[in-house]
């Protein structure tokens, strides 16, 4: 039976979407193109949550009616010549337009080569079942359901199936996406797909760094992150990424932490937390491996500092001298210390500096201080610290105390050491 989601597609989507989809599908009707909402948003349509990457397949040239599209109604568009794709923009509106296409993978790991084909074909080359799934906006057609490998069916019954044996073959990172999946949906791996992804694991090992940082972003971004990770620490492929990563309980038990905390957390809190009991030679090699962007590998240094600072922290100390012990330091790799640590005394101090300590400026400047008559030179620096010094103890709280504590070094000419 053909399936028809006119309904879903006008009651779930926000107005102005549908408004763009109607248009495109009109355009490309009278062109003689068939054209497809794709991938996520109809399966998200279809469990009736909320979606609003709009991805389309159009059997033509996507680059080209993207423009035809951006004439019709205005916006604007982004070309990437090398994968026949588009990215159509309007106000708020973002719709990534590809064309229908073949992938041929000619090693696994590799980049597939590209060949422009057809709706059928383009579900062929995706991940699972359930993101293989196509509505027709053409306004004859519109809404019907293009569904070549059962995937409603898999959705209704809560499994994550590949299209064929070589999925995971083909693209390792196959073996992340279908975990995230299952994690998200609480759905499960069907039976053969669960038998081929541990059988394939250690093909993790094939994948460019790019990659699979990307996915590993998707995961961290997700709403509770720590399932798909202890699941993916389960099945032995967190080590197959790289031998130090584990997922374990501690690292769910320090995410959801992370999210009463702070509301939202980062996927860079997350990873400074999956990263948090590497040792330094661990990190630097995960680092590099990974190619992690220099915010995230100093994220990475820092919270080994934090961590030989910790037994300092422990101590009394003034406020100057935490200022002393954490200044520079990562406000994310503090924020994961803060997670981690089980010392109250610690603790007290992390939060202390990223609350208050890391903001405090003296109120007088360079400027102020040569007027004062202190001569220009090292000599500025040296004051400005030690007034600094000064507001963090609490020994100056206003303009004129830190005038006054200027005086006075220079009365004793003592300058500052
Ligand atoms: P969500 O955004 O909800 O996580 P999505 O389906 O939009 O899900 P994307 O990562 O944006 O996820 O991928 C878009 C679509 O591209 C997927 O639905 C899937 O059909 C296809 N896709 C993405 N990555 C792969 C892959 N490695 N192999 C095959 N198909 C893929």
């Amino acid at each position: 039976m053909t399936r028809n989601l006119a309904d879903q597609v006008s009651e779930q989507l926000p107005s102005q979407h549908l408004r763009v989809l109607r248009t495109s599908g009109q355009m490309a009707a009278k062109r003689g193109h068939g054209i497809y909402l794709v991938g996520g948003v109809v399966r998200d349509l279809l469990l009736a949550r909320p979606s609003l990457d709009i991805d389309l397949v159009v059997e033509t040239d996507a680059r080209e009616f993207a423009s035809v599209l951006a004439n019709g109604l205005g916006g604007s568009v982004l070309r990437h010549d090398r994968f026949l794709t588009s990215k159509f923009c309007l106000d708020d509106l973002d719709i990534d337009i590809v064309t229908a296409r073949r992938e041929i993978y000619p090693h696994p790991g590799a980049l597939p080569i590209v060949e422009p084909n057809t709706i059928q074909e383009d579900l062929r080359r995706r991940d699972f079942t359930i993101n293989a799934l196509a509505i027709d906006l053409r306004p004859q057609t519109f809404g019907l359901l293009v569904d070549p490998f059962n995937g409603e069916e898999d959705l209704m019954r809560g499994l994550i199936r590949i299209l064929h044996d070589e999925s995971f073959i083909d693209d390792a990172t196959r073996i992340l996406r279908a975990i995230r999946y299952e994690q998200r949906f609480d759905f499960r791996l069907e039976t053969e797909t669960e038998r081929l992804l541990l059988q394939h694991v250690p093909g993790l090992r094939t994948v460019g760094a790019d990659r699979l940082r990307h996915e590993l972003d998707l995961i961290l971004k997700e709403n509770e992150p720590e399932k798909a990770i202890v699941r993916l620490g389960s099945v032995n492929a967190l080590q197959a990424i790289h031998p130090s990563l584990v997922g374990d309980g501690w690292v769910a038990e320090r995410f959801r932490e992370a999210r009463r905390v702070t509301n939202t957390p980062s996927p860079a809190l997350y990873y400074a937390l999956l990263f948090y009991r590497l040792n330094q030679e661990e990190a630097t090699h995960l680092a590099s491996y990974l190619r992690l962007p220099r915010s995230l590998t100093r994220i990475i240094v820092d919270q080994a500092r934090l961590r030989q600072a910790a037994p300092v922290l422990e101590e009394d100390l003034s406020n100057s001298a935490i200022y002393g012990l954490l200044k520079g330091c990562s406000p994310t790799a503090v924020l994961a210390s803060i997670i981690v640590t089980e010392s109250d005394q610690v603790r007290h101090k992390l939060q202390l500096y990223l609350s208050r300590l890391r903001y405090v400026k003296p109120l007088l400047d360079g400027n102020s201080l040569q007027e004062l008559g202190v001569i220009s030179g090292p000599q500025i620096g040296e004051m400005l610290n030690a007034l600094l010094e000064a507001r963090l103890d609490s020994r100056a709280h206003t303009r004129e105390d830190e005038i006054a504590l200027v005086h006075a070094w220079q009365a004793t000419e003592k300058g500052v050491n």
